[in-house]
């Protein structure tokens, strides 16, 4: 874990630890039910949305959470490599060769198949354990799952499997984070019929969970007994829509260094494609990233912020470069700093405005920095 940039750095992603922390504060002292604390599961699928899955997941066990979440095997052993004890729910379905490795890792599964489940039984039986699983109920996602007309059955012989506890039921929204709330309604009661079915043949769950980020903040009767929250801890919001918690704010920030500065004539071109031709004399400022570190592959589209004025990107991105129009602000000098994202006095480039720029959502734009980009952490 690096602590500093050093100082010849080019570029690189800042992660805010202090922020990190503060934003679960914020989560759990904001849940309606005081008396009842917050209890979720912190998704650190994806590297933790690309800010470093053991170090969200050390923060969020430090606030509380019950359970990791990540999408594979591969994820969660980086998690016990990393010295986390923790329980660890692994989101999709096993192949049955991962089995064996989530028994002895004490993983914990989410499966919707009973042939999974029963394998799984056997096993656990063999080693003579008993291992909690969570049933995924597909509620209209159409993703993972038991359908949720098909649940009962499988629930019905799934709490007679002597290696396997049914400890938790799951789904998930489609639509959860959109003013619309009718599919998440449709959802939630698709789900809550499956959960009184399976009360009246007497299969209790410990926990019972379906909200996502958009869930936990706009849908308060489906939180049961967990919640699952993956993009908001990180300080962004899942739509423009959903509620906002005052105090949460971005953790990942993005830097460069201005690398070179040029100055151009009139009709000068940049880059590849001569894709810009200056207007009249220019001053531009080269930054050392590109595509290549993530950086969407744009043309005169976009910004930094240098010294807290806009500097908008001309020409082409190169897998190494992008060039910024820094005519209007002088006192930019070669290795002063560039904002790419996050904030620089009263402007924000916030991770919406590079989901615009890659015609995609926050989530793609937050995972797509590649790993060339050193993670700096701050606010131990
Ligand atoms: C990724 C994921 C989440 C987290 O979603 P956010 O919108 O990031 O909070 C929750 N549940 C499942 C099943 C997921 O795959």
């Amino acid at each position: 874990m690096i602590m500093q940039p050093p100082p010849t750095s080019r570029a690189w992603v800042e992660i805010d630890l202090a922020q990190l922390r503060r934003n679960f504060q914020l989560i759990r002292a904001g849940s309606a039910s005081q008396q009842n604390r917050l209890r979720f599961v912190s998704v650190v699928k994806d590297d933790g949305y690309g800010h470093g899955a053991v170090e969200v997941a050390r923060a969020a066990v430090e606030a509380g959470a019950v359970f990791l979440a990540v999408s594979n095997v591969a994820e969660a052993l980086a998690l016990r490599e990393a010295g986390m004890e923790s329980r660890i729910l692994i989101f999709g379905e096993r192949h049955e060769d991962e089995l064996a490795i989530c028994l002895e890792q004490n993983f914990t599964i989410t499966s919707g198949k009973l042939e999974v489940l029963e394998r799984f039984s056997q096993m656990a039986a063999v080693r003579k354990i008993v291992s909690p699983v969570h049933i995924k109920v597909d509620s209209g996602m159409s993703r993972y799952g038991v359908r949720w007309t098909e649940a009962m059955p499988l629930l019905a012989s799934a709490a007679r499997l002597p290696g396997v506890s049914l400890e938790g039921i799951m789904s998930h929204f489609a639509m959860s984070d959109e003013a619309d709330k009718s599919f998440a309604q449709t959802q939630l009661s698709r789900f809550q019929n499956v959960l009184t079915e399976a009360e009246k043949a007497g299969i209790a769950f410990r926990y019972r969970h379906i909200c996502n980020s958009g869930g936990f903040l706009d849908l308060q009767p489906a939180h049961y007994e967990l919640v699952r929250l993956g993009i908001l801890p990180l300080g962004v919001y899942p739509s423009k829509v959903c509620r906002r918690i005052p105090g949460i704010e971005p953790v990942m920030r993005i830097k460069a260094r201005i690398a070179s500065i040029k100055l151009l004539d009139k009709g000068d071109v940049v880059g590849y494609g001569m894709r810009y031709t200056a207007p009249g004399p220019t001053r531009v400022a080269v930054l050392p990233l590109g595509y290549g570190d993530g950086f969407p592959r744009v043309r005169n589209q976009g910004h930094v912020l240098i010294h807290g004025k806009k500097a908008p990107l001309i020409g082409g991105v190169s897998m190494d470069a992008i060039t910024v129009d820094i005519t209007s602000v002088p006192e930019a000098q070669a290795w002063d700093l560039a904002t790419v994202l996050g904030r620089d006095g009263a402007e924000e480039i916030s991770i919406h405005d590079i989901a615009t720029l890659k015609n995609s959502v926050s989530y793609d734009a937050m995972v797509g920095w590649r790993s060339r980009l050193p993670r700096v952490y701050t606010g131990q």
